[in-house]
């Protein structure tokens, strides 16, 4: 590693912790902690998947808001960053790379936002899924005498956002064209509801309809298209299904990089053996107090761990006496966990267990830093620049 380590502004008695052989086992707690090498694996796990494959990769900078794992990201080869907000496309602009901006802008404050950071040279893509909204982001680009890309956000399914049927993406489409600051680039077509389905038969036959919905779009679309469309879109739970068969040509993939319980809970792709990724983020916590003895208490509660989909944070460090296959690990209040245990000897106060989280994006947003370790050493402290953006 010949990073220059600590990006973070951090006290002196963490700063002297870099570097030190076990440091990983004096974090101040409740710490975010980041398993460098497992990351580069799974960095490297999707080089190798899409070697040869005709999708790019754009990861989405909602999974980490890092920007020390966004540099890692761009060396692994990414073409630039998807962004859920304003704030976080903001907060990418000191890499000078490109990024999509992968909801819509509605407000006023945003859009112009938006149209500052094109304004300031940014190379920011929008999307769009109303003539309104097209039509006020051309006007605050056209104040600001730039102009930008767009992609046509299509409803995939989920009904969050998007067109949500071909004459209404058509209309849009033929007012992208009257607008002299918006260039059409592509379409949107995100399915985040086929990235969660445990049921693999159901996957693969939304994955189906996916592609069959997208290429009535493309096709109803196709005179108001550039020749080679953008089409982007995916996420980690849809990369096998879109490696067999791409229909799209960019990849948003975001929690690949450090995954969490929800996803590893998944099968990777149906009938597939398990999950090219591993997690690589937990959060340690201390033992407070271990006077019961089947249970003791820790000081990670629900402020550190965000869950959706009902999982519990996975154990994978315990403190000595315990053994992981007896051990799990519950939030119970804001700033408490209760560790339970069969083994026969209760942890001492202050010993250290770790815990993937059950829910990536979430979770990285509860923390202000991150540590970077690599095994037992602390390496660098690096910043979520875009927590709370
Ligand atoms: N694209 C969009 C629009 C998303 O909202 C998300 C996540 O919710 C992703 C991509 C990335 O998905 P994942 O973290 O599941 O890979
Ligand atoms: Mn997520």
């Amino acid at each position: 590693m010949t990073r220059e380590p600590i990006t973070a502004q951090v006290a002196p008695d963490i700063a002297a912790l870099v570097g030190l052989p076990g440091s990983r086992e004096n974090l101040p707690t409740p710490a975010l902690v980041l398993d460098l090498d497992v990351m580069e694996s799974n960095l490297s796990a999707m080089d190798r998947l899409l070697a040869g494959s005709s999708l790019t990769l754009r990861p989405h900078f909602k999974a980490h808001k890092c920007l020390e794992i966004c540099r890692l990201q761009l060396e692994h080869g990414a073409a630039g960053f998807s962004a859920a907000t304003v704030g976080e496309a903001e907060k990418l602009a000191p890499l000078g790379t490109s990024v999509l901006l992968t909801s819509v802008l509605a407000s006023e404050t945003n859009i112009a936002r938006g149209a500052d950071l094109r304004a300031h040279a940014q190379d920011v893509t929008f999307v769009v899924d109303s003539v309104p909204v097209a039509q006020r982001l051309n006007a605050a680009l056209e104040a600001r005498a730039c102009t930008a890309g767009v992609l046509i956000d299509i409803d995939a399914g989920r009904h969050r956002a998007g067109c949500a049927s071909i004459p209404a993406a058509r209309e849009l489409a033929e007012a992208v064209r009257r607008s002299s600051a918006l260039a059409l680039k592509g379409l949107q077509f995100y399915a985040g509801h086929l990235s969660h389905l445990h049921d693999p038969q159901r996957r693969a036959e939304g994955h189906a309809q996916f592609r069959s919905d997208l290429a009535r779009y493309r096709e109803a679309l196709s005179e108001a298209l550039p020749s080679s469309p953008i089409i982007s879109g995916g996420s980690t739970g849809s990369l096998a299904l879109e490696l067999e068969e791409p229909v799209l040509t960019e990849m948003q993939c975001g929690s690949y990089a450090l995954m969490d319980v929800e996803y590893l809970a998944l099968p990777y792709s149906p009938g597939r053996a398990g999950w090219p990724f591993s997690a690589a983020v937990t959060v340690q916590s201390s033992v407070l107090s271990g006077n019961w003895p089947t249970h003791a208490t820790a000081d990670a509660g629900d402020k550190r761990f965000a869950s959706k989909y009902g999982h519990p944070p996975r154990l994978t460090r315990v403190p000595p006496g315990i053994t992981l296959e007896s051990a799990s690990y519950t939030p119970t209040g804001d700033e408490h966990g209760r560790l339970d245990f069969t083994d026969p000897s209760p942890p001492q106060p202050g010993a250290r267990l770790e815990c993937v989280v059950p829910h990536l994006d979430p979770s990285i947003n509860l923390f202000d830093i991150v540590y970077a370790v690599s095994g037992e050493t602390l390496i660098d402290v690096w910043d979520i620049a875009a927590r709370g953006c």
